[in-house]
């Protein structure tokens, strides 16, 4: 493309965002008004307003009722933890599907993370460790299979060692335990087709399945008194006299306060909120790939590159899934809709949201080569197998079927920067869930209770 013409989208999608941004500062007027926009991204806990709607329980207070935006593990986490944390708040979930977990959390790869990979002290580090056991938890209690089959995470050559060592190191300071070192000889004990020049195996990592965890959580939910609808699409959301008032599909409900846990949509509920869209949503596709029967031989358990460590994708790799079989992928391409589960999907207004902000034209610019790979990656089924092939040589592309894909809502910043922790806004009043990206699923009951007690003051 013509660099006049890159420029002048550029400058015209600056345009819009400020004008944009003036349109939603203006709608925000009462609320700050209220002196109710103080609090930035991660603040620490404010009182809560409307003293009308608050429980006192040992110092805390927590509000009385709860709308949760959002029928995905997080959504239901927060009401599920809410539940016994909150005693006596009245709890609901909306979510605007006809069932719970239809979006990141029924389309992923459903593996139980440790906390290898995240930089110590982030929210995921503290939050990943605690998150994978309550989730077994969760399994057993409920009956959610699981297998904490281990991983091995693999460098292909010399130069990925260093970065490995360095998740060795990370993984060590996050408490991860019975890491271990391998060279090519001892990883091929755990994974007999593996090729590489040395390996962790991260022995407490393993598989699941997600969408049951979301079923068994709504049911616990229902059969607790809290309230989960489904079919209930969130259209707008007012605080007046000191309540929130909803309207989900036609029908106004109210509650002292509002947890926004619209994956893919957080943003646009918080604007509906009165929040300014900071960070956007931008959606990367992740494609899959089944292995045949023959193809499935060629994999244990599970089998991961070293990732690069300026994405917060781990790169394509290997996984058992739970009810057999093995799937490859993801990759993390650009999506033209934010619910476009193949390349055919576009929706006009997601696509418009991103090109007229200006940090993705700032991510482009910074990440040309990596952003065109995965162009090429995901038309090129070649392509894709000379990555796997890279940690399993003796792979074929008869081995390989389309399988299935998800898509990440991933947080941009105006700098072109991708947000590699959780992130949330605080509000007196509400809690925006603005990047909740892998391994949000595992430690969906760790960050669920971590923000029931950022709220509560805990
Ligand atoms: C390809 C891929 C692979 C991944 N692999 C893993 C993995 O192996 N392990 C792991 O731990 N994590 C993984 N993740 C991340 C994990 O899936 C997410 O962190 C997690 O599912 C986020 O859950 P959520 O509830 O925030 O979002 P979601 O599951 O997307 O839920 C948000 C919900 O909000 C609803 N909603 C949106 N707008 C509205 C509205 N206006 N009104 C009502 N409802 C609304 C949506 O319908 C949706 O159900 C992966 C993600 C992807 C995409």
């Amino acid at each position: 493309m013509p660099f006049a013409l890159v420029d002048t989208l550029f400058l015209a999608a600056m345009v819009v965002e400020l004008r944009m941004e003036n349109r939603c500062a203006a709608g925000c007027m009462d609320l700050l008004k209220w002196g109710l926009m103080n609090a930035s991204s991660n603040t620490p806990a404010a009182p809560i307003p409307g003293k009308a709607g608050a429980i006192h329980v040992d110092g805390h207070a927590y509000p009385g009722s709860v709308a949760i935006v959002g029928g995905g593990i997080v959504g239901l986490a927060l009401a599920y933890r809410a539940l016994d944390e909150w005693p006596g708040a009245r709890i609901a979930v909306f979510e605007k599907e006809t069932e719970v977990g239809q979006h990141q959390s029924g389309h992923n790869s459903n593996v139980l993370h440790c906390g290898l990979y995240y930089k110590p002290g982030s929210l995921k580090a503290q939050l990943a460790v605690e998150g994978i056991r309550a989730m077994v938890l969760f399994c057993q209690q409920h009956g959610v299979p699981y297998d904490r089959c281990g991983k091995l995470v693999v460098a292909v050559g010399e130069n990925e060692v260093p970065r490995l060592r360095e998740l060795e190191g990370r993984g060590k300071t996050n408490g991860l335990q019975g890491l271990r070192w391998l060279g090519p000889e001892a990883m091929r004990e755990v994974e007999p087709y593996v090729r590489g020049v040395a390996a962790l195996h991260v022995p407490e990592e393993g598989i699941t399945d997600f969408p049951s965890v979301c079923r068994a959580m709504a049911a616990s939910i229902r059969s607790r008194g809290g309230e989960v609808h489904t079919s209930a699409e969130v259209s707008s959301l007012t605080w007046r006299d000191g309540q929130w008032r909803l309207r989900a599909s036609d029908r106004e409900h109210s509650a002292n306060f509002l947890f926004n846990c619209a994956g893919l949509h957080c943003d646009r509920v918080a604007a509906l909120a009165g929040e300014r869209r900071q960070t956007r949503i931008v959606p990367f596709r992740g494609e899959y790939y089944e292995l045949n029967a023959e193809g499935a031989q060629l994999v244990k358990n599970l089998i991961y590159p070293v990732p690069d460590p300026r994405f917060p994708f781990l790169g394509v790799h290997f996984t058992r899934m739970i009810h057999g079989g093995v799937e490859a992928g993801p990759n993390a391409v650009l999506a033209t809709a934010r619910e476009g589960y193949s390349r055919r999907d576009v929706s006009l207004r997601d696509f418009a949201d991103v090109i007229s902000f200006s940090g993705f034209w700032r991510f482009l610019a910074k990440y040309p080569r990596m952003s065109a790979y995965e162009i090429y990656r995901s038309l090129s089924p070649a392509a894709f197998l000379h990555s796997l092939q890279r940690l399993v040589p003796a792979l074929r592309r008869e081995h390989l079927r389309p399988g299935g894909a998800g898509v990440r809502a991933q947080a941009l910043t105006r700098t072109g920067a991708l947000v590699q922790d959780f992130d949330y806004i605080q509000r007196p009043n509400a809690l925006h869930l603005i990047n909740a990206p892998s391994p949000g699923a595992t430690a969906s009951l760790a960050i669920a209770r971590h923000l029931l007690r950022v709220v509560s003051g805990r």
